[in-house]
């Protein structure tokens, strides 16, 4: 059986050699790794570079990073940079949980809509964070009109997910259950799912990423080899995975 991760962060990770290669015996087909800070997008794009075919970047500036961030130009501009070897934009988007005063919303929303923009202009699917900003998150999407989009680590309302869904938004699983995520689980359809770890952050490993497939099989009573047949074909159609789909 195949799983991808859809998303992660191998660049926090000091052994990611080890951790790539764990991923690789475990049956993992691919990895998605995000750099969102900084000082991650280098590492994030030397990591891809060395997995060619395995390990699949996509870069932004998370809003947590963003609210002490005097602008986004040099952010904007790693971007610009590695455009045509990235396979999408993020993680970007709102968390309300960290921010403490309005100027740091601020700060988050102007760097959401700008990376958004870019994605747009770009035509490459964006990965977005949300937390405590669900509705303000898909609300900004929506009047944007995009429509490549990943929810990772979704812990919103259903009804926010189900308004997602209807639009054809994917949201991502990670290998950790909670009363919401099932929730959104049960009454999403599974072409609406993927699977990811949100590596190092939830004390995971993408080699553990079945564990999300099991956790969405268990709940949907399905088997996990459907789970991780819909699964993998849905993230290769959003992120256009080239060397993936076999007519590359
Ligand atoms: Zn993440």
């Amino acid at each position: 059986m195949e799983f991808i991760d859809s998303h992660c962060h191998l660049d926090a990770f000091k052994n990611y050699d080890e951790v790539v290669s764990k991923a690789l015996k475990s049956g993992v087909k691919a990895i998605i790794t995000s750099g969102c800070s900084l000082k991650g997008v280098g590492k994030t794009m030397e990591i891809a570079q060395k997995y060619p075919c395995f390990v699949f970047p996509v870069i932004g500036i998370a809003p947590q990073e963003a609210m002490s961030m005097e602008n986004f130009d040099s952010g904007l501009s790693s971007l610009r940079d590695n455009k045509d070897k990235v396979i999408g934009v993020g993680e970007v988007g709102l968390d309300f949980h960290w921010a403490k005063s309005q100027a740091e919303v601020s700060k988050q929303k102007e760097c959401f809509e700008l990376f958004l923009e870019f994605s747009l202009s770009e035509k490459l699917p964006i990965v977005v964070h949300s937390r405590d900003a669900e509705k303000e998150v898909l609300d900004t999407l929506m009047k944007r009109g995009a429509e490549r989009v990943l929810l990772h680590c979704f812990s919103g309302p259903l009804s926010v997910a189900e308004r997602a869904a209807e639009h054809g938004f994917l949201i991502s699983v990670p290998p950790v259950p909670s009363r919401t995520r099932e929730k959104v689980i049960k009454h999403i359809p599974l072409e609406n799912l993927l699977l990811e770890t949100d590596a190092p952050y939830l004390g995971k490993e993408p080699s553990e990423v079945n564990g999300s497939a099991q956790l969405v099989a268990g709940i949907k009573e399905l088997e996990v080899e459907e789970v991780s047949k819909a699964t993998t074909r849905s993230c290769i159609a959003l992120f256009n995975m080239r060397g993936l789909n076999g007519n590359d």
